[in-house]
């Protein structure tokens, strides 16, 4: 019998089914200048190798994936958004590359984008000792890097309120309070955070709060990690509630000050790069479709969301995508409303897609040792981590309404 040539990947995935049904790389990845394109074929090799035999690992035993981290970095994964060395940074590809990884493990993609985030506001925080040396090493991965941004991306959509409270002394703040859940933390690690300034005495009233924005270091006097409850997936996250009591930020750890306009900045940037996770994920989902459409496409003809349905709606995302991720520090309004829409798109065809692989493969898939089964709870994560759907849709709104007053 002769193979059946397939498209099964809009990331640049393009492959066919075997004589068993199984599925195999037949073409080079799409798109990204030479140099990025190799590095996206090493991850994608790196995914499907000791990451694949891992996946289940870090999504039910917690295990944390640090030395594929590490060799992420060694590969060039995490420098390929950021203009080091006079490189052109390349958010396209920094997003295909997070897409590669959660294509088989949503977790390991979900942490590539905490690092890769807390790199953009290295770099874009312009301070001296967040710079230089400092990114070169958490380009490499020698460093770790996360982002406790939930709170404060909601707290400017109207959501919540700032959980950190910071007061000015002499060389930088002094920091209380507490996040419920960062992750990719370790003894070593160190995360972006935000605080509001306590208002100084005399201050009117009704004056815009003040709020600064830092790294903070886990190993850092006065942080402390504490475990959280179990989540239904990505255990292996390394996921902490962190405590700061009296936590001191000297000066060289200022991200910004004022917040609002450096968020206003990288906004785009960090909702662009957290769509490969959903593209990704969804990628997966389709992928394992095929793998029973040999023996089950007889009857599941009759079910919706068939794979080559969902992988031209992927396909037309991901261009859709790559091409927002040319000016990913873009921040008119009208484009502002196209990624967050993009990555809402994500997160609802990463469900779609996950429910129907579910559907597709029937009971192997309902097995707690099924990637089916994993991709659906990984799913899940895309539609609800910041910004969940429900904050998109709010967010637009808003946007929407600026646009067009009523
Ligand atoms: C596995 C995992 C990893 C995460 N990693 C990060 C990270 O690295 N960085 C980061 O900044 N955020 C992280 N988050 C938080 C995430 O981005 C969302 O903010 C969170 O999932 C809730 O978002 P939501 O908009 O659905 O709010 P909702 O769930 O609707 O929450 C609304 C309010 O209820 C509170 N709330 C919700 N659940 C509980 C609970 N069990 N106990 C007490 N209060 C609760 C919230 O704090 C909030 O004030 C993580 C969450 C999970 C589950």
């Amino acid at each position: 019998m002769s193979a059946v040539m397939v498209e099964v990947g809009g990331i640049g995935h393009v492959g066919h089914i075997g004589e068993r049904g199984d599925i195999s790389d037949t073409a080079p990845m799409r798109g990204g200048d030479e140099p990025n394109a190799t590095v996206l074929r090493a991850v994608r090799a790196l995914a499907d190798g000791a990451l694949a035999e891992l996946a289940d690992d870090i999504d039910r035993r917690a295990i944390y994936p640090k030395a594929i981290l590490l060799r992420l970095g060694e590969l060039g994964a995490f420098g390929l958004h950021l203009g080091l060395n006079g490189r052109t940074p390349d958010y396209a590809a920094a997003i295909r590359a997070i897409a590669e990884a959660s294509r088989v493990c949503g977790a390991t993609g979900f942490m590539m984008w905490c690092h890769d985030v807390c790199g953009v506001y290295m770099e874009q925080s312009g301070n001296p000792a967040l710079t230089g040396d400092a990114l070169a090493h958490h380009a490499a991965a020698l460093t770790l890097g996360a982002t406790g941004m939930s709170n404060p991306m909601k707290t400017f959509a109207g959501i919540e309120t700032l959980l950190l409270k910071a007061r000015p002394v002499a060389g930088g703040f002094v920091v209380n309070g507490a996040l419920p859940w960062v992750s990719n933390l370790g003894p070593d690690h160190y995360f972006g955070a935000v605080a509001v300034v306590e208002a100084e005495a005399g201050t009117p009233a009704e004056a815009a709060p003040r709020e600064v924005m830092f790294l903070v270091h886990c190993n850092g006097q006065g942080v402390e990690l504490r475990h959280c409850p179990t989540f239904s997936a990505m255990e292996g996250t390394n996921t902490f509630a962190v405590r700061m009591t009296d936590h001191f930020v000297s000066a060289d750890r200022l991200i910004a000050d004022p917040v609002r306009p450096f968020i206003g900045r990288i906004r785009a940037a960090f909702i662009l790069l957290q769509c490969g996770m959903g593209l990704g994920v969804a990628q997966g989902a389709i992928d394992t479709m095929w793998a029973v459409e040999r023996q089950l496409g007889h009857v599941n003809q009759f079910l919706e969301d068939r794979p080559d349905e969902l992988q031209a709606e992927l396909d037309a995302l991901a261009e859709r995508i790559d091409a927002l991720a040319r000016t990913p520090y873009a921040n008119d309004t009208e484009f502002l409303i196209d990624v967050l829409d993009a990555r809402a798109h994500a997160s609802e065809l990463s469900l779609r897609a996950a429910q129907s692989a579910l559907l597709h493969q029937g009971a192997r898939g309902y097995l707690m040792s099924s990637a089916v089964q994993r991709r659906v709870r990984e799913s899940h994560f895309v539609a609800i981590v910041t910004p969940a759907i429900k904050h998109l849709r709010k967010e637009i709104a808003r946007l929407s309404a600026e646009v067009t007053p009523a």
